[in-house]
């Protein structure tokens, strides 16, 4: 208790060196109760979904543009937060406890009386080196390994390069870009072999990550060349060497590949799942979030008078989904639809109802409200219809159904439009690392397109593929004028990851 309020222990988290998988199950639990979320700039983005919507996150982390929070001032904030008794996270790149400041929070903490709990995380040199495929000990190659830092005042005072350079194991050198050629030349002036094996490796453990391999004369003048930038880190030991054999993760079908998810929020861990399995990189930028209705009383009303209708018509996948979890959850099962025939305007739509083993009666030849208005004209004359639907949309569909059947319309769920894009996305894709886009409706294809700056949409075309769901994204797609580069066969998300699949790869 600090002024009659209850305290939480202020987590120090490790949020890992990039990959979110690499998180510990410690880390989940307590982001899961978080009510603040304290986040650098290294802690993966992708983490704070594993927080409370409600929670509030603050970014502290370095940015383009714009200058890293003093330590002090996130000192402070911790505090501030922590005495109000909210529980705080705060997350931080790699381990808190290597070259992570982590020991400076945690004793601005223990002066004025906080209690704190540290979760430790994988650091960088463990993530990187184990997913570049470089042991960092080996039996016959290093009994010893040492993490150094190449930045900072402490550094410079205390380095002793002569030491490290005849170290006898593995040195992995953090924070060390900018000052390569000054590290490399301090081992080799102090006497360390240029034909040491030794590598760099840029965002390690994820898709985006490189890893440059040379000897220690070679070395630096290599990631100039290849335009290396941080975070990276140099490993300097003959393990480097054991990569030829013991790489794996870039062999995954998809490694390499960084994808940019569209789809709604709420599916975007799943789909991100999907992809980071075979090796890709998956980045967040929906368009829509689903919500389910303010109000239920019309759509339980529709239930209970199913028998009243001909014809329901469902014009999206999460059309279906909400309708049917609301007639499960009203107790009743798909016999509600049994004496009712049922329209879905493309196979997306069929296939969510083929979960509820429904079967469309009727999918129009080409999967557009156009299409489906036409043909149900056609048999539909004079019945009464019921459209399920989302609560905005185009009125087409009610408009010409009106002039020929009884129709009523009710929004089975709520699109709400993502008003922005993560400023992370356009950054990506305006400094050219992004290799896919994902669309997975014409709706998201119009809405990403629209919140891309008109100059990133220019660099969009030039730089970055994009795959489709179905042919009718595909028009979409191109009636925005961008080209669609490939098209799932089938036209589910697996779909579309099998698709990508065999896809070459681009050369980096
Ligand atoms: N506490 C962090 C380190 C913070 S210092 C940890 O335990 O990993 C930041 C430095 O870590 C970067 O400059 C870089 O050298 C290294 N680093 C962090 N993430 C990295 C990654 N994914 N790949 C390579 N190096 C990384």
């Amino acid at each position: 208790m600090i002024n009659g309020v209850e305290i939480h222990r202020v987590a120090l988290v490790g949020a890992g060196p990039g990959d979110p998988g690499l998180l510990t199950r410690r880390g989940v639990e307590l982001l899961a109760r978080a009510q603040v979320v304290i986040y650098d700039q290294l802690a993966n983005a992708r983490l704070l979904a594993l927080a409370p919507a409600e929670a509030e996150r603050i970014d502290v982390g370095k940015r383009a543009g714009r200058c890293a929070t003093p330590q002090e001032t996130i000192n402070e904030l911790i505090v501030k937060h922590a005495i109000i008794g909210r529980r705080v996270v705060r997350l931080k790149g790699g381990d808190p406890y290597v070259f992570g400041r982590g020991a400076e929070e945690a004793e601005y903490l223990r002066a004025r009386g906080i209690p704190f709990e540290v979760v430790p995380g994988v650091t960088a040199a463990l993530g990187a080196s184990a997913y570049a495929g470089i042991p960092l000990t080996h039996r016959d190659f290093a009994s010893a390994v040492a993490f150094v830092t190449g930045h900072g005042e402490m550094a410079e005072k205390r380095l002793d390069w002569a030491n490290l350079a005849r170290f006898p194991g593995t040195l992995v050198v953090y924070m060390g870009v900018r000052r390569l050629h000054e590290h490399v030349n301090a081992l080799l002036g102090n006497g360390k072999d240029a034909t040491t094996s030794a590598a760099i490796v840029e965002r390690g453990t994820l898709a985006g990550g490189r890893v440059i391999v040379g000897d220690l004369a070679s070395i630096a003048d290599r990631a100039v060349q290849a335009n290396v930038k941080a975070p990276a880190l140099l490993i300097v030991g003959e393990v480097v060497a054991r990569r030829s054999v013991l790489d794996w993760f870039e062999e995954s079908p998809l490694a390499g590949l960084r994808i940019v998810v569209t789809r709604p929020s709420a599916e975007f861990e799943s789909a991100a799942r999907s992809l980071e399995a075979l090796g890709a990189e998956a980045i967040a930028a929906p368009t829509v979030v689903v919500e389910p209705p303010d109000d239920f009383s019309q759509v339980d009303a529709a239930i209970q008078s199913m028998n009243s209708y001909d014809w329901i018509v469902f014009t999206s996948a999460n059309g279906v989904r909400h309708f049917l979890d609301r007639v499960l959850r009203l107790g009743f099962d798909a016999r509600v639809l049994g004496g009712v025939r049922i329209a879905a305007i493309g196979p997306s739509t069929a296939e969510a109802l083929a979960r509820y083993s429904l079967k469309a009666d009727l999918i129009p030849h080409k999967f557009r409200s156009e299409e489906l208005a036409g043909e149900l004209a056609e048999i539909a004359l004079g019945k009464r219809v019921l459209l399920a639907r989302a609560d905005r949309g185009r009125t087409l569909l009610k408009d010409e159904l009106d002039a020929i059947a009884h129709v009523d319309q009710i929004a089975v769920y709520k699109n709400r439009d993502a008003i922005s894009l993560d400023p992370a996305v356009i950054e990506r894709i305006d400094e050219g690392t992004i290799d896919w886009v994902i669309l997975t409706s014409s709706a998201i294809a119009r809405r990403f397109l629209e919140l891309l700056p008109e100059s990133t949409r220019v660099r969009m075309k030039e730089n970055v593929r994009i795959a489709t769901i179905s042919p009718v994204t595909s028009a979409a797609v191109r009636e925005l004028g961008c080209e669609v580069d490939l098209e799932a066969s089938t036209y589910t998300w697996e779909g579309i990851v099998q698709a990508l699949t065999r896809v070459s790869k681009p050369a980096r």
